[in-house]
């Protein structure tokens, strides 16, 4: 794709308006704006952009002054354009460029998720585009999430699409193009940025945690399904999800020897297990990603069974736990294990009493896991 990209600009053949499609997380936002550093940058060669001269130094700092932003904000005290706001749009980027909206909510502090963009907008993007541009360059506009303009805002695009003013580049960057009007999708040239691989991601978390094993570097990878986005959450979840899978032994390892070597020390075990799991400090929410996390751990041992390891996604520890746990999940339990963990968390949204939901849990594993 950077290729593509890269060889487009030297046959000279720029489209004014494209639009960057592809996951959240593939890094299609890092890629445009990439792009525009390269376009601008006056000693670039086949593959990339120098870097180093002054126009690649404000492009890194997004700080060009050929380059614009639009993106969904929420009207408020902070303000009601973009402009309002884009020292901290600058900043997510510069933290991260693999974010989506949450992220972006969370770093404008909003509760609510009613991001726009607003009909004012589109006068602000006029306004912008109609100044000279510094150099003798492109004036670059990116908006980022085109799909949530207004429907004012949006007409008015499509007129700047299309009389667009002279040497003005249009790059839009989209998760859902289909929510684009048909008339706007048009007069643009699809760029698809496709999943990355496994190896790029796995590199990357290598590249970023240091202490991270090539292994679990490449367990992450592959669950990550292409995005480099959900491999930092994993990252970040990490932490949870080892309180989880804790979690998840106890209970199983407890039941089977209740049920299977009637150690019944293990039952009191699993009634302070309810009890530590109905606490009211864990929450709700947590509680219901437990039940999920236990949902997904009985499906990957049961598929672990068909030794088929690319099947399987799971970090180390779990697989180490599945070698001796897979048997235990099979026909002739894993439907029902599935369904009693299903109805748990579905009894925990309800508002259930959590006590009497987890131990009951509890005794239905007794009889299952065999
Ligand atoms: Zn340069």
């Amino acid at each position: 794709m950077k290729r593509q990209l890269c060889q487009s600009v030297q046959d000279g053949r720029i489209a004014h308006a494209q639009l960057f499609t592809g996951l959240s997380g593939v890094g299609k936002l890092g890629l445009a704006l990439a792009y525009a550093q390269y376009i601008a940058c006056p000693n670039r060669t086949n593959e990339d952009s120098c870097g180093v001269c002054p126009s690649c130094l404000q492009y890194q700092k997004l700080q060009h002054p050929d380059l614009h932003f639009a993106f969904p904000i929420v009207k408020g005290d902070d303000g009601d354009v973009c402009d309002d706001f884009v020292e901290k749009f600058r900043n997510l980027i510069l933290e991260n460029r693999y974010f989506d909206l949450e992220d972006w909510y969370r770093a404008m502090g909003v509760e609510t998720k009613q991001g726009m963009i607003y009909e004012k907008e589109s006068s602000e993007i006029l306004r912008k585009l109609s100044l000279k541009s510094f150099g003798d360059g492109y004036k670059v506009m990116v908006i980022w999430q085109p799909e949530k303009m207004n429907a004012t805002c949006a007409n008015k695009l499509l007129k700047l699409l299309e009389e667009p003013p002279t040497k003005t580049l249009f790059l839009l960057v989209s998760e859902h193009p289909e929510l684009l009007l048909s008339t706007i999708l048009s007069r643009v040239q699809e760029v698809r940025v496709p999943r990355l691989s496994e190896e790029t991601i796995a590199s990357g978390l290598c590249g970023e945690y240091a202490w991270l094993g090539g292994d679990d570097a490449k367990a992450i990878a592959h669950m990550a399904n292409g995005s480099y986005l959900t491999a930092l959450r994993t990252m970040n979840e990490s932490e949870d999800n080892q309180g989880y899978f804790d979690d998840f032994v106890a209970l199983m390892r407890n039941a089977w020897l209740v049920g299977q070597k009637k150690d019944y020390s293990a039952l009191l075990k699993l009634r302070q297990w309810s009890n530590d799991m109905a606490d009211s400090k864990v929450g709700r929410e947590k509680q219901k990603a437990f039940l999920q996390y236990a949902q997904r751990q009985i499906r990957e041992n049961y598929i672990y069974n068909f030794a088929c390891p690319e099947m399987n996604y799971q970090t180390e520890k779990e697989r180490q736990f599945s070698t001796r746990f897979a048997p235990f999940i099979h026909e002739g339990n894993v439907e029902k294990m599935m369904d009693e963990l299903g109805k748990a968390e579905q009894q925990i949204g309800q508002n259930g009493n959590a006590k009497i939901i987890f131990f009951d849990l509890c005794l239905q594993m007794i009889v299952l896991v065999k």
